[in-house]
Order: C-alpha cells, then sequence, then structure tokens
C-alpha cells in the first residue's frame, strides 16, 4: 500500500524498519498469514501433552484437537493460530501463505515456505481441562484459556448489538464454542469457583484473568444487567483468591460513573471499555451499536472518568488495528490511517487511559469477512504497533495488565524496559 500499492513483505520491512525487532515482524506477519502445523508436528504436540481432544466436552464422536499453544524464543505467543484454539473455530481470511510448524532435525520450527525462520515451542494444555466440577460439568466448559498465561472467563457470549442487528462489523462474539446465556445462577457460580480454584493449582501457569461478556441493554437502564453480571463474577472470584480485590482484565461496556463504582466495591481493579476505532465517522460505521448505546463521546468519557477510580494505568482503551482500512468508508492510506489511530491513542494516554491494539481478523462470522474486505498490510501494524509503544513511553504508561506476550506494543514495551534496566 506504498505509492505502487505494492505491500511490503517481511524482509523488506525488516530492512526498512532495522530498529523494529525481527521476531515482532515475523509475529505481526504470523498472524497476518496464519500458520498450520504439519502431521508431524501435531503428534510432536500430542507427544509433549500439549494436544487436548475436545470431542467429549463438545459431545462429538470425531476428535478435535486442541493446541495448549506455542511460543517463539523471546517467550512470547506464536499467533496466526486460532482454528488450533478450542474458542475459535471459525474459518479466516488471510493475506498470503500460511505459515507452517514442523519439525526439522528433531526441534519445532516456523517455516516460511520450505525454510524454518524461527524455533517454537509448544505449551501444554492446563490440567484441569479434561475435569468435571461436582455438578458434572466439564470445567473447560466453565473457564476457557489462553496459553500460556490467560484464563478467560467469558461471562455469557450474547451481544444485544447483535439481537439489534447493530454488531461491531469486525466482531464474531456469538461464535465462540461454548455459549452461556446472561444470568449466573447460583449453581453457575459455584462451577465458576470449583474450576477457578482447580486452575489456580497449576502454579505459574497464569499471567492473568480476562473476564469478558458482551454489551447488555436490559436492566433498569442499558448495561445494568452487566454490570450485576461482574459483581457476581468478581464476588466469587475474590472467594477463590481469598482477597478483596480481583485482579484481573475486565473487558465491558461503557459504564457510568455510578456502574463503575459498584464495580470498583465488588473489587474491580482494572477495566477496559474498548473503542475500536478513532475516527468518528469510522466509528458510527463500524460500531452502530456503541453509536447507538451511548455515543463515541459516552464511550470516551467512560474511560476517563474511570481513570478517576481505578488509577492512570488501571484503565485501558482498545484499537482494533486495520479496520479503520476498510473499504468503502475507510482510510485509503495507511499514513492517514495511522494520523487518525495515533491521535486516539495519543488522546487517551494524556487523559491516562492505556491504549492497546490488536491485529484485525477477518473472521467468518463478521460483517468485514461477509463484505470480502481485505487484511490491512503488514507494515500499517509495524508502524501502529511501534507507535502506540512509544506513547506508552511518553506518557509514562505501564499498562502492565495487559502485558502477557500476546499484543506485539506489550513485548515491545517490554524490551525498552529491560533495555533501560540494564543502561
Ligand atoms: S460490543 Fe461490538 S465487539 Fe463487543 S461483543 Fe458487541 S458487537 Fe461484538
Amino acid at each position: 500500500m506504498n505509492e505502487d500499492n505494492h505491500e511490503l513483505g517481511f524482509e523488506e520491512l525488516a530492512a526498512k524498519y532495522p530498529d523494529f525487532p525481527r521476531l515482532l515482524i515475523r509475529k505481526l506477519d504470523a498472524e497476518l498469514r496464519g500458520v498450520a502445523l504439519t502431521e508431524r508436528a501435531l503428534e510432536r504436540a500430542k507427544e509433549e501433552g500439549c494436544l487436548y481432544d475436545a470431542a467429549a466436552d463438545l459431545g462429538q464422536e470425531t476428535p478435535r484437537p486442541v493446541l495448549g499453544g506455542a511460543l517463539f524464543r523471546d517467550g512470547s505467543w506464536v499467533l496466526g493460530m486460532e482454528p488450533m484454539y478450542l474458542q475459535f473455530p471459525n474459518g479466516y481470511k488471510r493475506s498470503g501463505s500460511l505459515y507452517t510448524i514442523d519439525v526439522v532435525d528433531g526441534k519445532l520450527w516456523l517455516l516460511d515456505g520450505d525454510n524454518p525462520v524461527e524455533e517454537v515451542f509448544f505449551v501444554s494444555y492446563p490440567e484441569y481441562f479434561g475435569k468435571k466440577t461436582s455438578r458434572g460439568t466439564p470445567m473447560v466448559k466453565v473457564v476457557s484459556a489462553r496459553l500460556p498465561g490467560l484464563l478467560f472467563v467469558y461471562l455469557y457470549n450474547r451481544c444485544d448489538f447483535w439481537a439489534e442487528q447493530k454488531p461491531c462489523k469486525y466482531c464474531s462474539f456469538p461464535t465462540r464454542v461454548f455459549r452461556r446465556k446472561p444470568g449466573y445462577t447460583q449453581e453457575g457460580l459455584d462451577d465458576l469457583y470449583e474450576t477457578m480454584n482447580e486452575a489456580l493449582k497449576e502454579e505459574g501457569k497464569w499471567m492473568n484473568i480476562v473476564l469478558l461478556a458482551g454489551s447488555n441493554l436490559s436492566g433498569n437502564s442499558p448495561y445494568d444487567n452487566e454490570v450485576d453480571e461482574y459483581v457476581k463474577v468478581l464476588t466469587t472470584l475474590r472467594k477463590s483468591f481469598g482477597t478483596e480485590k480481583v485482579y484481573a482484565k475486565m473487558v465491558a461496556s461503557a459504564f457510568s460513573r455510578e456502574q463503575l463504582l459498584r464495580l470498583k466495591e465488588a473489587g474491580a481493579t482494572t477495566y477496559q471499555p474498548h473503542i475500536e476505532v478513532w475516527d468518528e465517522k469510522l466509528f458510527e460505521w463500524i460500531c452502530p451499536g456503541k453509536t447507538k448505546y451511548f455515543g463515541r463521546q459516552y464511550w470516551i468519557d467512560s474511560a476517563l472518568s474511570a481513570v478517576e477510580i481505578f488509577g492512570r494505568g488501571y484503565v485501558c482503551t482498545q484499537f482494533v488495528g486495520g479496520v479503520e482500512l476498510m473499504q468503502p468508508y475507510g482510510f485509503k492510506t495507511i499514513d492517514e490511517a495511522l494520523e487518525s489511530t495515533l491521535e486516539g491513542a495519543e488522546f487517551f494516554a494524556s487523559h491516562g487511559v492505556g491504549p492497546i491494539a490488536i491485529i484485525h481478523r477477518l473472521e467468518k462470522g463478521t460483517v468485514f469477512y461477509a463484505q470480502k474486505q481485505k487484511p490491512a498490510p503488514l507494515e500499517y501494524y509495524v508502524r501502529l504497533m511501534k507507535g502506540i509503544s512509544e506513547i506508552h513511553r511518553k506518557y509514562n504508561l505501564s499498562v502492565d495488565f495487559n502485558n502477557y506476550r500476546c499484543h506485539p506494543t506489550g513485548d515491545l514495551d517490554r524490551l525498552h524496559n529491560a533495555a533501560r534496566e540494564g543502561a
């Protein structure tokens, strides 16, 4: 997407941005192009206890092998393997040819075509997979995991913006494998308590817990019932941890000050109402549900007022990097797209809200996938991650609760911190 419309590939970008770690360009490229395992690699994963068969949990007879996870040599996640994870069964529109993971000379490698480019390592799945609660619920249905390091509690897999036919256009949330309706019962909370206790027995396995749910418009006012569900889960987790506060990422809708105070009282320590896209017109086009309930400014104000409650750096907003380049309304060049998104990131950072960016995946089940949109180019992501990490440093914002070796911005922050400490 430069002047002659040629998208730069890995080697060209590594030469153009020599200060950007090659490994992180590879990580971004793998996410965009996707990664598949050869039969030999699958066999190795099985031998190493890293492949879990989820068929019984899913009530299926055909094996459904699920990978624990895979790491690069710096301990950060290999991205681009979503079809190998339990919660993401869908198809993806990728750019270019898939990378593969194969066994070469006895070791596991990421291959670009026939060339081994990075040694990689599988991660074992957690021991609570395959166990059941005292009520007989498979624990894997109660708490999901993405390895290494993350436990996911999907409070429910419904978003009322879908019911109103106003979903965010990149969203595939309702397609997750284990679906739960809103409204935890006491039995559901007991299952959560038991599962969490079992998961926490594996010391050193977890870096963070993510709580997330779709936007819930029911209740006395929109989002009230969503807050109720978070309060129930936070209260249960406090019991599991034996603490007054719950150190977990809480990804949620834009709440009012009163709603946020309720969450803080229930033990919440962080909060993430994601803005997704900064440009006003594009926000309205891409996030029509958020626009209706209750508009871009409301989502911004919610994040800003949360800083007063949870503190600087404990509130975060996420950009789905690349959606601002979707057509016909998106930006036509990566320069324009970057200028807009980094302006948004800087605005939030200057108010104590940590910005992060993820890579937009064109997943089956989303509006953008149905529209046959095209993924944003690799160069865009290199520049976006670099820009956001620079903003973190400029505002001295550590977003440690998001630093679990997935987001390349977190990887860059970690490298800069290590360099500073070593200086
Ligand atoms: S708020 Fe948007 S991104 Fe989040 S679940 Fe609803 S439709 Fe999906």
